[in-house]
This record gives structure tokens, sequence and C-alpha cells, in this order.
């Protein structure tokens, strides 16, 4: 048996996988999978730990199209690394920079999901919109894979909000296949925080870009990450981003407790905040997100959504799962339909996160 570690967090903690896991026998970063055959070959010679974690400028996996099973939604990736170098994220070190593949490949990979049978693709990348290749924007890409056959919803993550301009919320709002759904990481909504994360925006821009998606995609679902206790935050800061999320009323939110990063800047910041007044932060946010999610589905009941049917509820075999264009779950009564229909839904209730659909209008 061959023991390897690889992928990004390989790439982070090679050190302390040299030093303290000597039954390692490779360790490899994102950018070498391509080395693995010569790798094995080489330890079964060689029976020592081999290392490549170097990264690439250039790696973008573009003719290698990862096997996939049977699903609804098929991953594809789109772009590699990041530059935003926010002070908190330790991407930009264990992924390298950003290098995007060519439109021509995605949309074979595409196609290639769509004849295996997948109706939803989504876009990944860490920094997915700022996509570049060539002269080809990440809008651009967007209209090519919106003009495949097949391709029933198209969605895409994680975005900054640095990248997300009108003109690719045009595109958004022009093609029925490309969903009703951003999400808009705002990680702080205080302006002294948001520069020492290094986030590029301020609290006025991102609260005008969260109105402009709005205006441009009525309805559009909208979520979110945020940071809580990042190093420095005092009370004021914490209630500015309270009071930035009361304004724009996000549809649903991943919160996190900032946790130092090695090697970030973050973590050399010296007001670190203590677990405790983190943990409360974290709390009366998680509060606010409730409240404001039950209130935006709420005021779905007795609207009709179009439902992509993903599964069979978890809680009963007698109804669906499924989503809406704007990436709220759905649960509803089986009938006709089956996984892959996209069809609509008459939301009857509003628990939390979930909709229920229990009336089915048919097509
Ligand atoms: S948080 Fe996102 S944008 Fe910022 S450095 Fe990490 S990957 Fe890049």
């Amino acid at each position: 048996m061959i023991i390897g570690v690889l992928g990004c967090m390989a790439q982070n903690l090679k050190n302390d996988l040299l030093k303290n896991k000597p039954y390692v026998d490779i360790i490899l970063g994102p950018d070498s999978y391509r080395n693995l055959p010569q790798l094995m070959n080489r330890h079964m010679v060689e029976q020592n730990s081999i290392v490549d974690t170097k990264l690439s400028r250039y790696e973008v996996y573009e003719d290698l199209f990862p096997k996939r099973n049977k699903g609804v939604n098929a991953w594809v990736s789109i772009m590699r690394g990041c530059d935003k170098f926010c002070s908190f994220c330790i991407v930009p070190f264990t992924r390298g920079r950003e290098r995007s593949r060519s439109v021509e490949s995605i949309v074979t990979e595409v196609r290639k999901a769509v004849d295996q049978g997948f109706v939803e693709i989504t876009l990944l990348g860490q920094n997915v919109n700022s996509y570049k290749h060539e002269k080809n924007s990440f809008a651009d890409l967007l209209l090519s894979v919106s003009d495949i056959d097949g391709v029933k919803r198209i969605r895409y993550t994680s975005p900054h909000p640095q990248d997300i301009n009108v003109e690719l919320l045009e595109v958004m709002a022009s093609r029925k296949n490309i969903c009703n759904y951003v999400h808009f990481p705002m990680q702080s909504g205080s302006n002294e925080i948001l520069q020492r994360m290094n986030r590029t925006y301020t609290r006025e821009h991102f609260h005008y870009m969260a109105d402009t998606i709005r205006e441009i995609m009525p309805n559009c679902g909208l979520s979110t990450d945020i940071i809580v206790g990042f190093p420095g935050e005092t009370e004021k800061h914490f209630e500015e981003t309270l009071d930035l999320m009361e304004k724009i009323k996000f549809n649903s939110a991943f919160t996190f407790k900032y946790s130092p990063r090695p090697y970030t800047k973050a973590e050399q910041f010296t007001d670190q905040i203590d677990e405790t007044i983190k943990k409360e932060r974290l709390d009366k946010l998680i509060n606010v997100q409730r409240k404001h999610t039950l209130e935006l589905n709420s005021k779905k009941i007795g609207k009709i959504e179009n439902v992509l049917i993903e599964k069979e509820s978890k809680k009963s075999s007698n109804h669906w799962a499924g989503r809406t264009d704007s990436n709220e779950w759905v649960i509803l009564e089986k009938n006709s339909s089956k996984i892959k229909d996209i069809i609509p839904v008459e939301i009857v209730d509003a628990t939390g996160v979930i909709l229920h659909g229990k009336k089915m209008v048919e097509a």
C-alpha cells in the first residue's frame, strides 16, 4: 500500500507531514497530479517519501476530464488559484496564481456531462468570476455554456464581489437557464475590518452592488459569507455588520468564527479576539440571519416556483427534494414527475431554510 496526501492541504502542511507522519509516502500539491503515476513508480523503486508541491502558473488540467458518477449536477472547474490575497486566507499560497481554462475545453466537458445525463452545471473556481481566457470574460463563458443543448441550469461558485459587474448581471438576467442566484460574500460590514481583511471593496459599494443585483435580477436569491471576531473587530464594527445585514437581507448566509490560518497576514495580527466574544457574536449573527431567511421564504408562500427535482427527501420516501432557481430547497409530495425534471410548484409553507410545496401545478 502506498499512502499519499494530495491537494492544497498537502501543499500547506507538507513540512508537518514530513516531520510527524513518516508513514506518508507521497505528498503532492494541487498542480502536480499529472506526475502521480511516475511518482508512484519512483516510490516503489526508492522506497522513500516523495514530495512534489511546485505550484504552476499554467496548470488548469484542460485536457483531463473527471470521471463522473450518475447525478443531477456536474461540477466543472473553470479556473484555478487566486490573486486577491485576503489577509485571512491561505488559498493564494496553496493554489497559486489565477489561471483559466479555454472556453472550448470547458464547453467540451459540459457537453460530455450532458451526454452522461447531467442537467445542472456548477462552474467552479476559487475566484470563479475573475475567469479570463484570451478575450473571453466570465460573462462570455456563461453565454457559451448556456447555449449548450440539454443544460437546464447553470450555477457558479465562489465569486468575489469585486468581479460582479453589470455586464455579468445582464447576461445572467437574459438567459433562462442561468440561475437567478448570486453568492455574494460580504465577510464584514465594517470598512475598517474590510480593509484589514484586504477585501478591496467598501460597505457602501457592497450595499450598492447588492441593490444592483436585485434591480437587474428581481427576486434573485442572495447568499453570503460572514466572518465574526476578525482580529481587531470591536463591538462597533460588529454592529456595522449586523446593520448591513439588516439593510441587505440575505436569503441565506454561511457564518464563521474567525480562526487563524498559519502563514496568513491575519494570523500575525496581535489583537486577536477572545473565543467567548466570537461565539456570542456568531450566535447573534445566526439569529439575525434565521429571521431574515424565514422572512424572505415566507414571502414565497402562495407563489409558483420552478423546482428542479434532485433527489428523494431524506425524511420521507413519499417526498421529493429539489431547488428553486434562486437556490432554496423545496420539499414536495411525489407525483408523476421524475428526478431531473423542472416543474412548477406552489409554495405552501416555509420552515426556516426549507420551503414546502404540497400542491403541484402541472405544466
Ligand atoms: S477568500 Fe477568496 S478571494 Fe480571498 S484570498 Fe481566499 S480565495 Fe481569494
